[in-house]
């Protein structure tokens, strides 16, 4: 990777270290408790995941523009779903993500657990990310192309999953391929608004937490 401005991964100005650790300040503000997490949130750099251009706005806490009609999403919901997917007695070690986008969400949690399997829709999407992120050291992910509604069945049970659309209901089928204590975080609901759910595997069926109220991209079916 050329090393050059903005393209540093250190970042220089408003990308720079500083301005990431007042990111990190601030969602800590924001109720964010996790070192853990907020260490993973410190080392990614945010500003290679989006284009140059929008560069100077990666460590404002705002979703943006990935191309296809997607966003990255606002780093407060990425930390706050890392924090509620990890938060286990058990260790996390296998996490699906359905919605790979821009990968931004994929290389929080790969510093986190052992291995990262995510699924995106749009082709086109995935591909570009799967050539950014091994170059960015993050390795320990497995790409698919296809429809996360169907979950990875090969890979499955997973200690957690993450959900970065959201479906108008909790889709079963994900909830099946949990582990025993394992998480789903899913936004559900349709245009007229939104709730986290935290989903959690038990030996009897699962509970279910409603949570902060979001604005996800909307589920869709089939890939692309
Ligand atoms: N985690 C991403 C967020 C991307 S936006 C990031 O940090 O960049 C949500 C993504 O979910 C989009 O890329 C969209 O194409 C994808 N998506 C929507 N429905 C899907 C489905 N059924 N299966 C897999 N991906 C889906």
């Amino acid at each position: 990777m050329a090393v050059n401005g903005n393209r540093d991964r250190r970042g220089i100005g408003m990308t720079s270290l500083r301005t990431r650790r007042r990111l990190i300040n601030r969602l800590r503000d924001q109720g964010i408790t996790s070192e853990k997490v907020l260490g993973a949130m410190l080392e990614t750099p945010r500003h290679l995941f989006i284009d140059e251009a929008l560069a100077h706005k990666a460590y404002e806490d705002t979703a943006l523009p990935i191309g296809h009609n997607q966003t990255i999403s606002q780093p407060f919901i990425v930390a706050l779903m890392t924090q509620m997917v990890m938060e286990n007695r058990m260790p996390v070690k296998k996490v699906l993500e359905i919605g790979t986008g821009c990968g931004y969400q994929t290389a929080v949690l790969s510093l986190l657990v052992n291995w990262v399997f995510t699924i995106e829709r749009i082709s086109a999407l995935q591909q570009a990310t799967k050539n950014r992120l091994p170059g960015l050291g993050y390795r320990n992910v497995s790409y698919l192309n296809g429809d996360g509604f169907a979950g990875w069945e090969s890979n499955q049970p997973f200690d957690g999953i993450v959900v970065t659309a959201a479906p108008e209901t909790v889709p079963e089928t994900l909830v099946n391929q949990l582990s025993v204590g394992g998480r789903l975080v899913v936004p559900v609901g349709g245009s007229k608004g939104q709730r986290l759910r935290v989903v959690t595997r038990t030996h009897w069926g699962y509970d279910e937490e409603q949570r902060e109220a979001v604005r996800f991209v909307p589920m869709l079916n089939g890939r692309i």
